[in-house]
């Protein structure tokens, strides 16, 4: 069928809105209409690492629209947030753990199905799709079975595109990885989106300190008002040592997601004794880490390497709408609507931080 897309032809252009054509769905593939698509840092960073051309998005939520023949999970008319794919049969599938997928790689960047086919063209020229099983910067996306979320009806469909992403990854890494207790203290740096959703979930566990750390007032404001109990500027004096100073000590868990490189260090110094540091961003690529592991090794601290928020998606989605139902998880805080035509601004927007998560509504 006809649809049309954003397509990313040059690492940092502007993406352009073009028609192609998607497959019919297969067996086992769910066939959707993309309602909204929040705009993640990935579909960005990610553009130099993906062939091109290439329909990035991977924030979808929609209305199921076709299935495949297999398909048993949602059917037509079903209202579906889209998250990252997992091939269901590696080690950590079955144990529970699609977020290590051991084809996480391929499923999510490789831009094709898992066989290696393309799921769009145009005219007689493949372009890239199946950018996390979804490539949801369109009109209609093409998701697997595994990969589609079923929701209800009495919440706004539109809002619900970044949980499949940043804010199960921010909730879940506070919830699922870390499995920060009532009472405890965390600190968090970077309080964009991810962050934001790691402060609610942190309020939600019981944490009693919440720390949030950045260079933005305005994001800092924001961490206050969803939760945090202090804010604290990055750049305002030695971010460790007032740390320190406000738990007494060293925080219980630290969650990294700055991407800042200056701020890994700072993570991992602010905790306390068996404090446990969460990285839901890494240095680039082939760069060192900065900080040395004797004061890791010898106070027991520990680093744990985050993905999607270690979530279940069938499992973890409908908690966290069940919780914004509450107004216990007020992501819609964080949203920020554009139309599709301006994607560009909305990209830029993320970019340079004028927007904590923009979402596109198709
Ligand atoms: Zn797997
Ligand atoms: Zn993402």
């Amino acid at each position: 069928m006809k649809i049309s897309a954003a397509v990313c032809r040059d690492t940092g252009q502007p993406l352009t809105i073009e028609v192609l054509d998607l497959d019919d769905p297969r067996p086992n593939e769910v066939l959707v209409r993309v309602v909204a698509c929040g705009v993640c840092h990935t579909d960005i960073g990610i553009q130099r690492l993906v062939p091109k051309p290439i329909v990035l998005g991977h924030e979808g939520s929609g209305i199921v629209e076709r299935v495949g023949s297999a398909v048993t999970k949602v059917k037509v008319g079903d209202r579906v947030v889209l998250t990252f794919g997992s091939c269901g049969v590696c080690a950590s599938c079955v144990e529970g753990e699609p977020a290590y997928c051991h084809d996480m790689r391929r499923l999510q960047f490789s831009g094709a199905r898992a066989d290696g086919s393309p799921t769009m063209r145009q005219g007689a020229s493949p372009v890239h799709g199946a950018f996390f099983q979804q490539s949801a910067f369109a009109t209609y996306a093409l998701a697997t079975e595994r990969n589609v979320v079923p929701v209800g009806s009495d919440v706004p469909l539109e809002l619900l595109g970044p949980l499949g992403c940043g804010v199960q990854t921010g909730a879940g890494a506070v919830i699922n990885a870390l499995a920060v207790r009532t009472g405890a203290s965390l600190a968090v740096f970077g309080v964009g989106s991810v962050g934001l959703s790691a402060v609610m979930a942190a309020r939600i566990v019981g944490a009693t300190t919440i720390i949030a750390v950045d260079v933005n007032p305005v994001r800092l404001e924001t961490a206050r008002s969803l939760g945090a109990t202090h804010a604290i500027d990055a750049r305002s004096g030695d971010v460790t040592a007032r740390i320190q100073e406000i738990t007494a000590g060293g925080a219980n868990f630290s969650l990294e997601a700055s991407g800042v490189e200056t701020s890994f260090n700072a993570a991992v110094e602010c905790l306390a004794i068996r404090g446990t540091c969460g990285f839901v961003t890494a240095p680039r690529q082939g760069q060192a880490f900065p900080f040395s592991l004797a004061p890791i090794l010898l106070r027991g601290r520990r680093l744990m390497g985050i993905l999607e928020g270690s979530s279940v998606p069938d499992r973890f989605i409908p908690r966290l709408i069940e919780l914004y139902r509450q107004g216990r998880f007020p992501m819609d805080r964080l949203a920020t609507y554009y139309p599709f035509a301006d994607i560009n601004r909305a990209m830029d927007d993320s970019h340079y931080g004028r927007a904590i998560k923009p979402i596109l509504r198709m």
